[in-house]
């Protein structure tokens, strides 16, 4: 590398979630000078945050693991299929601890800006603590559902009793026997704590305002043996995951959706509906991502399973989504959700017809009808959600060349050179960013295939020489237009969710306008382009080379070339 001037680090990663721990571990491998800076005060990034009763994996766990060590397969067992929050923070902490890790981690480090310095091509940060340090790259492991939003209800402030996002659940643990609680929010975080809290508390009503479809996790306990069997096969598993679009062990059926009789089709669905994990949703036809009959036999296929398993035909009504179908978002898992509505202790409060007014000193009041009703609670909880994918990004004041500002470049959405790189922001690379792979897969298995190919660009300029790396303009644009048509075949595109940018609690969010955040043509298929550029000495990236002169960026390859390839899906 040109060593005109010599930074602080030659890599800072930001972040210690489960992408930054297996970032440091290769560039500590490589021989690379590197730290992490993270803002919390600990490492485990989601799972150090979500303590909320009831979190746990949507994935199976030995599929969430890290596939590259040996010495951790070995020596990790998995109690549950899906594995509960605490056991998967130990999991981060043992990995940690194991690869000794821990002490190129810096804790209690919020990096409050990133500034790209064009007279000396290093990045500059500005960290929480005061510090200010230079590194050569930046790597951000920001976390893709990392910053939480609230809701604009007036008089959120004024509630006297204990009230926060589930993403903020207190690390002390919360009483919630004999107290009347409320959940505002019914996404895949609610689904997953309701449950557990209409268990534990006097009563809890639910704030609903659009329903989600869900489908049962079917999680059990994994014994001694049955992890022994589990080591034996990860060779096994992880090929699976590897051919599977989205790195799950569950593969589509590939029997078209209108060869089979409606006979076979509910057939297939009652036995997926019993499986574990994602098998009703990705074990399925893949005519249900993107064919609006097939999504809706689907869907009222699953709306009668509600159907059966809420007493109360209204409620259960309010239960069924009606504007969007089966798997067009991703699917919470639930383990006795709709049961819990059976319960007598819980009510389902449906804030499309009954509006929130305001938050008051002592509970919420609605607007119906009738008029105005307050029902009072000693606990609030905000299952809220997340300014997805870019919404950490924005948090931090990041600037590239001339002083340009990423928050202003993606206003109506990202722009990225494969989910990695953004022109005009050089060395500044992204493992698991927005129109990544690893954004809309099982997330460790995309988010190896990212932290490998960052580390190889890297360790091929330290080979090579080169000082910056920069995706040209038309690369980009080419990779972000493709990441955009990808959408055009799916279902999902026309769904208000964070897959599509939307959130209501968000400035220039909430008109529904759809922005391109994942990268949605399966593994596979990101695995090979990346590949691809990779080998042709990385084809749409220009670099400086020793002398500091520009190497000019090849044209990117053409990324529809092969799209019409069967669809993959989130
Ligand atoms: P979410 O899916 O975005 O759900 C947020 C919920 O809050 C929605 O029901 C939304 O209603 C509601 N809401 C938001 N603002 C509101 C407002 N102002 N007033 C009333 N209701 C409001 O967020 P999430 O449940 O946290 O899940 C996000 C993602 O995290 C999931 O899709 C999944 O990828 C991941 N996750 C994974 C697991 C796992 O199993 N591993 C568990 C939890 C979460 P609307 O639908 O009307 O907007």
């Amino acid at each position: 590398m040109p060593d005109g001037h010599a930074p602080d680090h030659e890599v800072v990663v930001i972040g210690a979630g489960v992408a930054g721990i297996y970032m440091i571990k290769r560039l500590v491998d490589a021989g690379i000078d590197a730290t992490v800076l993270e803002g919390e005060a600990d490492l485990g990034g989601t799972w150090y945050k979500n303590r909320y009763p009831g979190a746990r994996f949507d994935s199976e766990s030995y599929t969430y693991g890290y596939s590259f060590s040996k010495t951790l397969l070995d020596e990790w067992h998995w109690k549950e299929r899906f594995s509960p929050q605490p056991e998967n923070l130990r999991y981060l902490n043992f990995v940690a601890d194991r690869l000794d890790l821990r002490r190129h981690m810096q804790f209690d480090c919020r990096v409050l800006a990133a500034h790209f310095d064009d007279d000396t091509g290093l990045w500059r940060l500005h960290v929480s603590d005061g510090r200010t340090l230079t590194c050569r790259f930046v790597v951000m492991a920001l976390g893709l559902l990392s910053t939480p939003t609230l809701p604009r209800i007036p008089g959120r402030a004024s509630f006297k009793g204990p009230a926060f996002h589930t993403f903020h659940w207190p690390r002390e643990p919360v009483s919630l026997h004999g107290k009347r609680v409320a959940v505002i929010g019914t996404g895949a975080t609610a689904i997953q704590l309701i449950p557990v809290v209409a268990e534990q508390a006097a009563g809890l009503t639910v704030f609903q305002r659009r329903p989600n479809w869900a489908a049962p996790l079917n999680n059990s306990p994994i014994s001694e043996a049955e992890m022994a069997d589990i080591r034996a096969r990860y060779d096994e598993i992880f090929a699976a995951c590897e051919r599977s679009p989205y790195g799950f062990v569950h593969t589509p059926d590939r029997r078209g959706f209108y060869e089979v009789s409606r006979e076979e089709r509910l057939a297939l669905w009652d036995e997926l509906y019993d499986r574990p994990g994602f098998a009703i949703w990705l074990a399925n036809f893949l005519e249900i991502f993107s064919d609006e009959a097939a999504n809706a036999e689907l869907s009222e296929y699953v709306a009668d399973r509600i159907r059966q398993r809420v007493k109360d035909p209204v409620t259960a009504e309010k239960l069924i989504p009606r504007d969007h179908g089966f798997g067009v978002q991703r699917v919470p898992m639930e383990s006795g959700y709709f049961e819990a509505y059976n319960r007598d202790n819980v009510e389902l409060v449906d804030i499309s017809e009954t509006p929130i007014e305001c938050i008051t000193e002592h509970g919420i009041r609605t607007r119906g009808a009738e008029g105005t009703r307050e029902r009072e609670f000693d606990v609030i909880v905000y299952a809220t959600g997340f300014d997805a994918i870019t919404g950490a990004f924005d948090h931090v004041d990041i600037r590239g060349r001339d002083g340009q500002v990423l928050r202003d470049k993606w206003r109506d959405g990202p722009s990225t050179y494969l989910g990695m790189m953004v022109h005009g922001f050089p060395n500044m690379l992204m493992p698991n960013g927005p129109q990544s792979g690893s954004a809309s897969t099982n997330y460790p298995r995309g988010i190896e295939v990212g932290v490998d190919w960052c580390t190889n660009l890297i360790t091929h300029m330290r080979a090579a020489g080169f000082g910056l790396a920069e995706p040209s303009a038309p690369a980009e644009a080419a990779w972000s237009a493709h990441v955009a048509e990808m959408y055009q075949t799916l279902l999902m595109r026309k769904a208000k969710s964070w897959f599509t940018g939307y959130n209501s609690n968000v400035d220039g969010h909430e008109e529904g306008r759809v922005r391109y955040f994942v990268y949605n043509g399966g593994m596979p298929k990101y695995r090979a382009v990346i590949g691809q550029v990779a080998d042709g000495d990385y084809a749409g990236i220009a670099f400086t080379d020793a002398s500091g002169g520009t190497l000019a960026a090849a044209d990117a390859p053409d990324f529809n070339s092969r799209r019409r390839a069967r669809m993959a899906t989130p």
